[in-house]
């Protein structure tokens, strides 16, 4: 690990979360991000302050690290596969092009990893849209093909009135129609896969989300029975397997009332369903994120403690006071400057004991 340098394209709190993680193990970061107020360049060694479409930009940057992940996923394909004429991207700029577009992505998942998903229409025209909608008879979600997070950019579709109102608000975009799943809860799982083929995986946990965002982790998923372990697990096998993914993958997963399970998507990086991992397992998601791209070998998933992760969202940071002498919490705070309402401020990992 000595003298390696890791590059990070986006600077959010998944970049500065990585950066920190490098830092134990002496690893320095170059961050790459447009923004000069990104809060992981506070904690990182080199800041790239350009546009992610500079390519001479991503040249230089890529010229000066070991390897690169990515924070997120809504960076152009293009500067992805630039990085890859001088250094390794993990994962790769083709499993970034799956994750990138709820159509490849959900297209890979049925036919290539052949694991179950809710049906799912591609749709251009309005024309399109009736006729998904008449395949599927019944309650609806449109999503954007692409730059959907947290809930935007996707509108349900309870009746036939309600495909005018969806098409005026997104219809610009290219779109998929899935069916809504009347799922029991969502779970998530995330794995890491290295260069070898070796897969380790995290428990199965569950979310819970407020206004379309992520506010509970529960780590492990309450109740959860053996078999649908067993069946994340198969599924995140056959996911990165088929992938040939090295580095850090996420699943989310609708467990519906008979215990199959949905894939939902997938994100090729840390995930916010994996920040209990930072004060309950052997390993957390970040340095694994770390290990899995400069070629060290993984680390040990076993978790040592459950979790309940309560994310901040907005004026939610101001509660960290609260917590900070509380000695079954664990505060995480993103280092924001501005606080804004529906933004990610912070966590909280609650050790329950
Ligand atoms: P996504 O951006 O696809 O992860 O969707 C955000 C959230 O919307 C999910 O975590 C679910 O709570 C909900 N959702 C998305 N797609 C569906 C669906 N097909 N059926 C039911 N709920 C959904």
């Amino acid at each position: 690990m000595k003298n390696k340098i890791l590059g990070i394209i986006g600077g959010g709190q998944l970049g500065r979360m990585t950066a920190l993680a490098a830092a134990k193990f002496g690893i320095e970061c170059h961050i790459f991000d447009p923004d000069s107020n990104a809060p992981a360049f506070q904690v990182c060694a080199k800041s790239f302050i350009k546009k992610y479409e500079d390519l001479e930009a991503i040249k230089d940057f890529a010229s000066g690290v070991d390897a690169v992940l990515y924070e997120f996923e809504n960076i152009p394909l293009k500067s992805a596969q630039h990085i890859e004429k001088f250094c390794v991207l993990r994962p790769s700029s083709f499993v970034l092009s799956v994750s990138q577009d709820r159509l490849l992505e959900k297209n890979f998942l049925l036919n290539k990893a052949r694991v179950n998903t809710a049906k799912f229409y591609e749709c251009n025209t309005y024309k399109d849209l009736e006729n998904s909608y008449n395949f599927i008879k019944g309650t609806s979600v449109l999503k954007t093909r692409r730059f959907g997070y947290d809930g935007k950019g996707q509108i349900k579709l309870n009746n036939d009135a309600d495909l005018d109102k969806a098409w005026q608000v997104i219809g610009s975009n290219e779109l998929i129609l899935e069916e809504f799943i009347p799922f029991k809860r969502e779970l998530s799982v995330i794995v890491a896969r290295d260069m070898n083929g070796k897969i380790v995986l995290y428990d199965v946990v569950e979310n819970k989300h407020k206004n379309h965002i992520l506010d509970q982790t529960i780590a492990p998923a309450p109740n959860i029975t053996k078999e649908v372990i067993h069946a994340a697990k198969i599924i995140a096998t056959k996911i990165v397997t088929e992938l040939n993914l090295v580095g850090l993958l996420a699943i989310e997963l609708f467990e519906l009332n008979n215990g199959e399970l949905l894939v939902n998507e997938i994100a090729p990086r840390p995930h916010n369903s994996g920040h209990w991992t930072m004060d309950g397992c052997v390993t957390d998601q970040f340095e694994q994120a770390v290990r899995a791209t400069l070629g060290i070998e993984l680390g040990s998933t076993d978790r040592v403690f459950n979790i309940t992760m309560q994310n901040l969202i907005g004026d939610d940071i101001f509660l960290v006071e609260n917590f900070i002498n509380d000695p079954n919490a664990r505060v995480h705070n993103y280092g924001k400057k501005e606080v804004r309402a529906g933004r990610k401020m912070g966590h909280i990992n609650h050790i329950i004991k």
